[in-house]
């Protein structure tokens, strides 16, 4: 990136999870047989009226303070007006002038420096329907009004991100403090998160606003990343051949893993935004403010900071549990009954999460408990079995929900620690591998861990490593 910068700005989308659209009753519910979660509201049949759902507003607002934003006692909705068949009002209910939540930012650890990214503003919408096209018979679109009316809110960053590392790691971290909320359950792959981003790149150092292009379509933290890559590199190429960057709207091509051109300027875009007759303004006292505030739940950084102080976990540590409230769940629910902290961690850290990823699991999906770790853990303690058998046992118990002892049992995976059982094994070594054993007595003392592998290769990993070690030693 040598001569140049890059400045990225995200806007993010979330679909809430309410029990209920925003305006109506209608179940908010993804993957229900079409239009069958659908009133006159949602429907915009003439002569409805919108109520606000409670629960989209305190949610609202608790993202909005979690984002360290300052909330407007004043507020309200505004009708954005744009002709399209997934939108059965020609409006969107949206907020215009007055957001909920505005001036917020979010702290991002990127690779030993703090990047702070602005919060413009959060606020509150309704999501459009969905166009199905092709289905069926070809030729035809077929709508879907299921998901007009579920809530969303879109949280728009200030131009402060520098590459598209920030970018995705802005985007894991706000999307952690969604979960930790439980206000959504930030399934890119069912839409329910879903980001654009504007890019544009200067001369390093300075602060020209260059043109910039919104990238759109990217269905993954990864492919925001790889996006973002590809088209800083456009325009690095563009501008150092003399080129111009054009202002357009491209889209991300997973497959050819390029953007390509969907739209290119579009007229300054009118939607005639006017405030919605129908819904009245939104007033919060600051005591409401201070309920939602104090009914906030143990937040990412704070869960992070307490993880380090409280079991004296290594930084490192506390930010891959904590990046998931359901790992930092299952990581203290271990350590309430196992105190050994750090033992606990790498194995959350190391095979669990190895696991929970080769099969895409999620952490709840997981057959193995806190329970299943804790007394495989004990099992090593008592010497039953060795680290090395405890991963084969690990992945039994992750792959059946079997406990540890019945699969020790089953298996006949038992440590020998046993000194007659071994010793027999142990000459056999020694008499195998004479030149090891010279090099071993003129000092590489590097010597005896290739003797003690092949002891352990003999009895198939259930060899006691320390009783090897020290029996080796004896006998050279
Ligand atoms: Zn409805």
């Amino acid at each position: 990136m040598a001569g140049y910068e890059a400045v990225i700005g995200l806007e993010v989308h979330v679909e809430l999870r309410t029990k209920t659209k925003a305006f109506c009753s209608c179940p908010n519910e993804f993957g229900s047989e079409p239009n069958t979660n659908v009133c006159p509201v949602c429907l915009a049949l003439p002569g409805v009226l919108p109520v606000l759902n409670r629960s989209l507003l305190e949610y609202a607002v608790q993202v909005g303070l979690a984002l360290n934003c300052e909330i407007a006692p004043f507020s309200k909705f505004d009708r954005k007006n744009y002709f399209y068949p997934d939108l059965p009002k020609a409006y969107q209910i949206s907020q215009y002038d007055l957001p909920l939540c505005r001036n917020g930012y979010l702290d991002v650890e990127v690779d030993g420096y703090t990047r702070r990214v602005g919060i413009t503003r959060v606020h509150m919408e309704e999501d459009a329907g969905k166009l199905l096209h092709g289905e069926g018979n070809p030729g035809y679109s077929l709508v879907d009004l299921n998901r007009a009316g579920v809530p969303l809110l879109e949280i728009v960053t200030e131009p402060d991100i520098r590459t598209p590392e920030e970018a995705r790691l802005f985007l894991e971290n706000l999307k952690a403090i969604l979960q930790y909320l439980d206000v959504s359950d930030c399934k890119m792959e069912e839409g329910s998160l879903r980001c654009d981003a504007n890019v544009s790149l200067r001369p390093a150092g300075t602060d020209v606003l260059n043109t910039k292009v919104e990238i759109k379509n990217m269905n993954s933290f990864r492919a925001v990343q790889r996006a973002l890559e590809g088209e800083v590199q456009r325009q690095r190429s563009i501008y150092e051949s003399g080129g111009v960057v054009f202002q357009e709207t491209r889209g991300w091509d997973e497959d050819r893993g390029i953007t390509v051109v969907m739209r290119s300027k579009e007229e300054a875009s009118d939607y005639r935004y006017f405030p919605d007759p129908d819904l009245v303004p939104i007033v919060l006292s600051p005591e409401e403010v201070e309920r939602l505030r104090r009914s906030l739940p143990e937040l990412p950084v704070a869960r992070r900071e307490r993880l380090i102080r409280d079991y004296g976990l290594p930084a490192y540590d506390a930010g891959v549990l904590t990046a998931s409230r359901d790992l930092a769940d299952f990581f203290e629910e271990c350590v309430r009954v196992y105190p050994d902290a750090k033992k606990v961690s790498n194995w959350v850290m190391g095979e669990f999460l190895r696991l929970l990823n080769s099969q895409n699991l999620e952490v709840k999906q997981a057959k193995l408990s806190p329970s299943h770790l804790v007394e495989m853990l004990q099992l090593m303690d008592e010497g039953i079995i060795s680290g090395k058998i405890a991963k084969t046992v690990f992945e039994e118990m992750f792959n059946t929900g079997k406990r540890a002892a019945q699969i020790v049992e089953e298996k006949g995976l038992v440590q020998i620690s046993d000194e007659g059982e071994l010793a027999g094994i142990v000459e056999e070594v020694l008499a195998a591998h004479p030149q090891v054993v010279d090099d071993y007595r003129k000092g590489k003392r590097k010597a005896l861990g290739f003797l003690v592998g092949q002891v352990m290769k003999r009895t198939k990993g259930k060899a006691n490593p320390q009783l090897v070690n020290r029996m080796l030693e004896e006998r050279i």
